[in-house]
């Protein structure tokens, strides 16, 4: 921000600067014509011939246009010159601002799942538990590790996207039977009162990278659970129509606002603040689910649901 005040100062003393100089040379330019004047009048014994006072006046205007041509130049320099700075330093502010937001994310997201398997297997270690306990405590241990592990894939996942030069395998992929086992995988997972009820088309083949595929449907459905309300439905849906493949996943969670829904697939954005956040999240998923989806050459996009929550829809070539 100091930057940016120091940048102002001198955009401030630029205009003075500029405005200085202007009124200098327009001042200049009228003891010239007075001068040019009183000698044309003194050659002619004290009258100045019409010709003379037409080529004056020519003089005069060709000199106007110069100064307001090249104040014009100037002035539109100037303001573009501004305006672009003032962009990136915005652009440097809300991205410093979101790495900042992340780091407090990704520790956040580390922290929980590990202080919950250190807890796990501390209780392992100093009580004696029943089989059933034993179990419980391993199952959330492995929950949680899965957790991390994911959070590790998508962190890798957007490192890898950055790169223009990534090549994605060229497979043909069963993309239905794709989207159930993710499905069936997201269900084994889920720990709320979350449900998942889906309409899959079978046999819809793509041509395209499975794993990417896959993370990309994982983040999907992994928001779609994270935003619901409990008790909450999703809808997932998958169908061909023609050479085109939709994918959508509804839910009936908060929904997103018409400001957001282009904002949300920039790389570590978050709604709100992140220490005001209670969804863990790091603001990656649906950046890396763009990415894929152009990467395969088709779009992403959003839209509400009715009558609360949101849609997310895929459409890929077949
Ligand atoms: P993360 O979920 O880890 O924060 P994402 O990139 O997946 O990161 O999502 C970015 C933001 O988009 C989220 O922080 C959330 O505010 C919003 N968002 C994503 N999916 C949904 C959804 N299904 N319902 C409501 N908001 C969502």
């Amino acid at each position: 921000m100091r930057a940016l005040r120091f940048f102002y100062l001198l955009v401030i003393y630029l205009l003075l600067q500029f405005g200085w100089w202007s009124f200098l040379l327009i001042k200049q330019n009228n003891e010239i014509y007075n001068y040019r004047k009183e000698l044309l009048q003194l050659q002619n014994g004290g009258f100045l011939r019409s010709e003379d006072h037409k080529e004056l006046q020519e003089y005069l205007h060709r000199k106007w246009l110069m100064i307001a041509g090249e104040g014009l130049v100037f002035g539109t320099l100037l303001i573009v010159g501004i305006y672009l700075t003032r962009q990136s330093f915005k652009r440097e502010f809300i991205l410093s601002n979101q790495q900042r937001n992340f780091l407090l994310a990704i520790t956040h997201e580390f922290k929980s799942p590990l202080a919950a398997i250190k807890l796990g297997l501390q209780t392992l270690g100093k009580h004696p538990l029943d089989e059933s306990q034993r179990n419980q405590l391993l199952e959330r241990a492995l929950q949680e590790t899965n957790r991390i592990n994911e959070l590790i894939e998508n962190a890798l996942a957007a490192a890898r996207y950055e790169d223009e030069s990534l090549q994605l395998r060229n497979e043909l992929v069963n993309f239905s039977e794709l989207v159930r086992q993710a499905i069936e995988n997201k269900k084994s997972l889920i720990t709320r009162s979350v449900q998942i009820v889906s309409q899959i088309e079978p046999d819809i083949f793509v041509q395209g990278d499975s794993l990417a595929l896959q993370s990309t449907v994982s983040n999907l459905l992994d928001n779609a659970e994270k935003y619901s309300p409990d008790r909450g439905r999703i809808n997932v849906c998958l169908s061909a129509r023609g050479k085109q493949v939709t994918l959508s996943v509804a839910d009936q969670g908060p929904g997103i606002s018409s400001q957001e829904k282009t904002r949300i697939f920039r790389k570590f954005y978050r709604s709100g603040n992140e220490e005001l956040r209670g969804v863990k999240g790091t603001g990656l998923g649906l950046y890396i689910v763009k990415k894929v989806v152009e990467l395969h050459g088709g779009k992403v996009t959003v839209s509400d649901n009715v009558p609360q929550g949101a849609v997310f829809e895929i459409i890929l070539k077949k």
